[in-house]
């Protein structure tokens, strides 16, 4: 039986394994994706990470991974399809039929891309509807491209499309960004780049792929001409096998505060799936190390 499983491999789950290894504990890194490091391998460019300015997020990926490899992390590759408690740990179910017997938890499953939940969003999935601006920028060079949202994954989208696009939209419902001012500042120079604001998007049109977006701006419909519709409002946490085991807040959120500690005895949350007001790669690896010396002092009867 394990000390400790850590489910997910981002910043959260990767800087857990540091702490857990340097504490001498037995544990294994249950990741979804080989070789994953969460949402940052898909972020372009990270300012605000410390001592990495301007780095991108795949290579600082990289890094946290080989640091938790470093120490002798032992990383299993599957899905959790289930977790349960017993006396005296947890059960983890995985997709491939095993079951992982620990003492502890530290669930760090990350967040996934939020919908937009209009007409034309699923049939268009995949067809010029895209939640990721790295996997799919190239296929839209040169072409006309309208991104979703107003916060610093909208904005930093916007600024590596615009690189390659022909234009690009940034639609967004308010009029002004959520989105950190210097990289708005960065945006705004590009002169390929179009701000669209008070903008809510109502539909996604085409015929055999994307071929526009229509807004609704200032209370009058607009039609924008776009090849490629890139939506970035947002996440939602990866908790729903939580749901009858710990307590989440309205919006799916594991309710924990900076302690990691959860609801349930021996399960601890940590980074994006967890309730706290700065949601950043900063503040996912501290929690990671926050998680571990928590779960330490629970295997001490200490909590
Ligand atoms: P976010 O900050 O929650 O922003 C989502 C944006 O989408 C908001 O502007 C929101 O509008 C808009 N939105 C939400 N639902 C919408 C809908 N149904 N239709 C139209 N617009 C909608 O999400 P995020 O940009 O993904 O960032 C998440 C976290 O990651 C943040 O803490 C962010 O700082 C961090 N992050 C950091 C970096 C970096 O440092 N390099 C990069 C990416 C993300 P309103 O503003 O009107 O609510």
């Amino acid at each position: 039986m394990y000390d400790v499983i850590i489910i997910g491999s981002g910043p959260a789950g990767l800087s857990a394994a540091v702490y857990a290894a340097r504490a001498g504990l037995r544990f294994a890194v249950i990741e979804k994706e080989y070789m994953g490091t969460g949402q940052i391998a898909y972020t372009e460019r990270v300012d605000n990470y410390l001592g990495y300015y301007g780095t991108d997020g795949f290579s600082l990926g990289e890094k946290f991974r080989e640091h938790a490899e470093m120490l002798g992390t032992e990383f299993i590759e599957c899905e959790v399809t289930g977790l349960s408690a017993f006396s005296g740990g947890w059960r983890i179910e995985t997709s491939d039929g095993d079951i992982i017997k620990s003492k502890t938890v530290i669930y760090a499953a990350g967040a996934a891309p939020k919908k937009l939940g209009i007409p034309g969003e699923a049939e268009f999935a995949g067809r010029g509807v895209s939640y990721c601006a790295l996997c799919d920028g190239e296929f839209f060079r040169e072409k006309n491209i309208a991104v979703i949202g107003g916060g610093d994954t909208a904005l930093s989208d916007a600024l590596y499309l615009a690189k390659m696009a022909e234009k690009v939209y940034v639609v967004h419902r308010r009029d002004s960004f959520r989105a950190n001012n210097s990289l708005t500042e960065k945006v705004s120079e590009c002169k390929n780049v179009e701000f669209v604001l008070n903008a809510v998007p109502v539909e996604i049109t085409g015929d055999e792929a994307v071929t526009g977006l229509k807004v609704k701006q200032n209370g009058a419909e607009r039609a924008i001409e776009a090849d490629g519709i890139f939506a970035a409002v947002g996440s939602v946490p990866n908790t729903a096998i939580l749901k009858e085991i710990a307590e989440l807040d309205e919006n799916g959120y594991v309710i924990a505060d900076e302690r990691c500690i959860t609801s349930a005895n021996g399960l601890f949350a940590a980074g994006d799936v967890r309730t706290k007001e700065v949601r950043q790669v900063i503040t996912a690896a501290a929690d990671g190390a926050n998680a571990v010396v928590s779960a330490e002092k629970y295997l001490n009867k200490y909590i």
